[in-house]
């Protein structure tokens, strides 16, 4: 029997699912100890054993749903069956019951192109700062990101700086009764869910940036901000929901380095709730499959705000970052 419900949010509440399942596969990676990490390009460019499952996961169970789809995941790996444990075949059915922007609703799979970071914040991940890594399906129409869901396997999670990753089984959570984990998603027109929105103390510059990945030009755009503190965290994904939970105003990464499955996903739960992402130059950013993966240009995001934020990046810094 056909479904009732639009292809774009049949694929939504299933990826909700399959970030869901990719959380357990996080965890339990972490959980048997055994990371198997791979360096790609650097020391600071890796690949664990969780990169490589939850991709698998995350790209076998959408293409057995959504044949049509074209799918871009971060990891390249061997063609190899995947083992059925890893499939996930659920829908979450309180997104099912959210009616479909009218402008997606005639929407077919082949239209889609989605974005998967199985897992963003590797290098946090390898050092134990859990809270950091998400999970990140963004899903683009017609080059925009329009819709997106980020799993968060250790919300919740306190790092402990004693008790990093050579205790992995020893899990402080927030309180006996937290539970670890969640789920925001989001589509453009409808909201973003999953978390309470709230904002930096109004006139505070609170910024955002990386903790892995620094360079000189990195700092100098993020002091040309005047900021009222530098938070350095590891992942896009984290650093997004940091904007959209008050903890940080601007997201201000001035170098190339990340890629589009780092910002798809996160784009669209920043837009849903009326942010603003774009490169460093103010551009927006596309996502159509034969689009360059590298954001060349860096990446400005910001909840509120935005014009002040691009209007202090330094002309040195626009000089050197080409689209
Ligand atoms: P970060 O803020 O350093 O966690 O970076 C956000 C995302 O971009 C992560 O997925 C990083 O792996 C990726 N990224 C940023 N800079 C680089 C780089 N120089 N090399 C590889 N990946 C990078
Ligand atoms: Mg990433
Ligand atoms: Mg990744």
């Amino acid at each position: 029997m056909a479904s009732s419900h639009t292809v774009l949010m049949r694929l939504v509440a299933s990826a909700y699912s399959i970030a869901q399942k990719a959380g357990t596969i996080v965890r339990r990676v972490i959980a048997e100890g055994d990371l198997g990490i791979v360096e790609k390009t650097c020391a600071t460019d890796l690949q664990t054993k969780a990169d490589r499952l939850v991709q698998m996961s995350i790209c076998s169970s959408l293409a057995r749903k959504f044949p049509k789809l074209t799918i871009i995941g971060e990891e390249d790996l061997p063609p190899e069956d995947v083992d059925q444990e890893l499939i996930e075949d659920g829908q979450w059915e309180e997104i099912l019951k959210q009616p479909c922007p009218s402008q997606y609703s005639a929407i077919k799979e082949e239209d889609l192109v989605v974005w998967v970071d199985p897992l963003d914040g590797t290098k946090e991940y390898t050092e134990g700062l859990l809270d950091n890594v998400t999970v990140l399906i963004g899903i683009a129409y017609e080059g925009k990101a329009i819709a997106g869901v980020i799993n968060q396997p250790y919300y919740n999670y306190q790092n402990n700086e004693n008790q990093k990753l050579r205790e992995p089984r020893n899990e402080a959570k927030a309180g006996p009764d937290a539970v670890l984990g969640r789920t925001i998603w989001g589509v453009l027109g409808l909201g973003a869910f999953g978390f309470q929105l709230k904002e930096v103390p109004a006139g505070k510059h609170i910024i955002t940036t990386t903790r892995s990945h620094n360079s000189q030009l990195v700092t100098d755009c993020v002091a040309a901000m005047n900021p009222d503190d530098v938070l350095r965290v590891g992942g896009a994904g984290n650093k997004i929901i940091q904007l959209i939970e008050g903890k940080a105003s601007a997201y201000v990464f001035a170098s190339p380095g990340c890629k589009k499955w780092d910002t798809c996903a996160p784009e669209v739960i920043l837009h849903a709730v009326g942010g603003k992402l774009t490169d460093i130059h103010g551009n927006a950013l596309q996502y159509n499959k034969e689009v360059k993966h590298m954001n060349s240009a860096g990446v400005l995001a910001t909840l509120r705000n935005y014009d002040y934020y691009a209007s202090r990046v330094p002309e040195s810094v626009k000089n050197v970052l080409v689209p």
